[in-house]
């Protein structure tokens, strides 16, 4: 047995023979050329076979997958008509006098590399898709032929990397596991992966040459492992494993595109919690109803610095894009306690949990929490956005954010900038909010209860300290009166309320929250079908 570990993109078991894809790099000839122009007349018509190729690429993905997925060949389309990629091999073609495939292959090497250096991660997985289309004008200019898929036995495929335009074009039924050497989890091969719902692994440390079509493994996407020449105990294992996982899934598939209502007639919303934009693909293969929490924090930590104005616009404006009109509810930054980001060089405390951290850092350092205003003012106007702001324990508080939000539209008018107010809404998450919820609910427009720092601070125990988890009830009478009494204020007022903590994917209560009025559960997106199926199944 030989076995490796790598980063799982998507969860689920396969047991099948091995299809290994080698020497899939282009080995692009320099060669020096006569006539500039004949290159470049040659590049402006695999550009439009290009293009036209992308248009069926397209069209397949769009049945296979839907429009979101797909939406990325549209992207590819587009970057060919990007007047700096094209001007920028045809400035490479006259001045060094070379064939348009090496110019393509040169530019698309170097574009590729900048986006690689970027900051972001989002921004970084997108140099595979340069990679992509410029593979695709070499393909074109150089006469090479595509594979095909579609004489292909069932197999668990594995290569070096794999662009997505190869992973759209794979037939589903054929493809029983993807195993790339190198790739990211954010790329859109990961994507298209998730969306296509195949067991996927990447950055696997393994050596190609070791490994030949035709050998048996099993991928274990839980664990992110992958097993070339199985023994027969981990075959049944993984036989066994595959037949549960099926019977789920065929299950819970059937709710995809039914309303989540009860049936007795109760209907609900079922958003997904996210963290980034990659995860918004899985709220959409789960058929999230939309984001119930965006937690935007994610963008600041991991770096030195605070992430930009435009920055984030893009990444917001995105995400709204993405969820394509349902709404997307981003909370502000919630940094502090558990989350410490760089950036904001905080010094230890006693005791971080009840510190300096969610919206008391945003007042206390307004130009931080001005530049993420602008971009989610911005980005509001490109789709559904709401915000939500963390750790609210006073109406001052609220005071207090609308005075900011003021100086914010003042200065993005007097700037002439287009933006839209998002619907604002606070987190319940501390006891102070909600003995003073009939006081908030009158100033803002929703509510979603923070159930994790909601037990915590109820019950006085910190909800990251393992040594008390025999004491740490989360379904304590306390927590739940609490939600009961934030309900009842909110709908006092006409305002909606969302739970957003990780007890609203308790199956235990989902029945208690829905007769409480509860009128929203934001969960993993992994627990949405499931919920579904929960509610549609009880009386209420
Ligand atoms: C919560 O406290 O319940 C919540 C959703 O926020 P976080 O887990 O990010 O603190
Ligand atoms: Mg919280």
């Amino acid at each position: 047995m030989m076995q490796f570990k790598g980063k799982s993109v998507y969860k689920g078991i396969a047991l099948g023979p091995v299809m290994v894809l080698k020497g899939r790099e282009e080995q692009v000839q320099r060669r020096e050329i006569e006539d500039a122009e004949v290159e470049i007349e040659m590049l402006k018509s695999a550009i439009a076979q290009a293009q036209a190729q992308l248009e069926k690429v397209y069209d397949a993905a769009l049945q296979k997958i839907g429009e979101s997925g797909s939406a990325i060949f549209k992207v590819h389309q587009m970057m060919l008509e990007a007047e700096d990629y094209w001007s920028a091999i045809h400035d490479r073609i006259r001045t060094e006098k070379v064939n348009a495939a090496y110019a393509v292959a040169v530019t698309g090497d170097s574009v590729a590399e900048m986006f690689e250096k970027m900051e972001d991660e989002y921004m970084r997985a997108r140099a595979a898709d340069i990679k992509d289309i410029s593979g695709r004008l070499i393909h074109i200019l150089e006469g090479s032929r595509d594979i095909d898929w579609s004489s292909m036995e069932p197999s668990i495929i594995v290569a070096d990397d794999l662009s997505p335009s190869e992973t759209v074009q794979m037939d589903r039924e054929k493809i029983l596991a993807l195993v790339t050497v190198h790739g990211s989890p954010n790329s859109h091969s990961a994507i298209l992966a998730r969306m296509m719902n195949i067991p996927a692994l990447v950055d696997i440390p393994l050596n190609l040459e070791e490994i030949h079509t035709g050998m048996l493994a099993v991928v274990d996407g839980f664990k992110g492992e992958v097993t070339f020449e199985p023994d027969e105990e981990l075959c049944a294992d993984a036989r066994a494993k595959s037949r549960e996982e099926e019977k789920t899934r065929r299950l819970l598939e059937s709710l995809k595109g039914k309303e989540s209502v009860t049936a007795d007639g109760r209907k609900i919303s079922l958003y997904a919690n996210v963290g980034s934009l990659s995860d918004i693909d899985y709220a959409l293969q789960n058929d999230a109803e939309g984001i119930g929490l965006f937690r935007s924090e994610f963008l600041y930590l991991g770096r030195e610095s605070f992430p930009t104005e435009e920055e984030q616009f893009q990444v917001y404006k995105q995400a709204a894009q993405m969820m394509a009109g349902k709404q997307v509810v981003i909370r502000t930054l919630d940094i502090g306690a558990d989350k410490q980001a760089d950036a904001f060089a905080l010094v230890r405390e006693e005791n971080p949990a009840m510190g300096y951290r969610g919206i008391r850092i945003c007042l206390k350092q307004p130009d931080v929490f001005k530049t993420q205003l602008r971009a989610l003012w911005r980005a509001a106007a490109f789709g559904d956005i709401a915000i939500l702001y963390p750790m609210i324990v006073s109406v001052d508080e609220i005071h207090k954010i609308y005075e900011i939000i003021q100086a914010v539209e003042k200065e993005l008018e007097a700037a002439g900038i287009f933006y839209k107010r998002p619907k604002q809404g606070i987190m319940v998450e501390t006891p102070a909010a909600v003995m003073v919820s009939d006081e908030l609910a009158q100033l803002v427009d929703f509510f979603s209860i923070g159930t994790n720092d909601l037990t915590q601070y109820t019950l006085a125990m910190d909800r990251q300290n393992g040594k008390l988890d025999e004491f740490y009830d989360s379904h304590h009478k306390a927590v739940l009166r609490m939600i009961r009494m934030t309900v009842e204020n909110a709908h006092k007022h006409g305002k909606r309320v969302g739970i957003c903590g990780e007890l609203g994917a308790d199956l235990d209560l989902t029945g208690e929250f829905i007769r409480m009025g509860v009128d929203e559960l934001s969960v993993v997106p992994s627990m949405i079908l499931q919920i579904r199926k929960a509610v549609r199944e009880m009386n209420v």
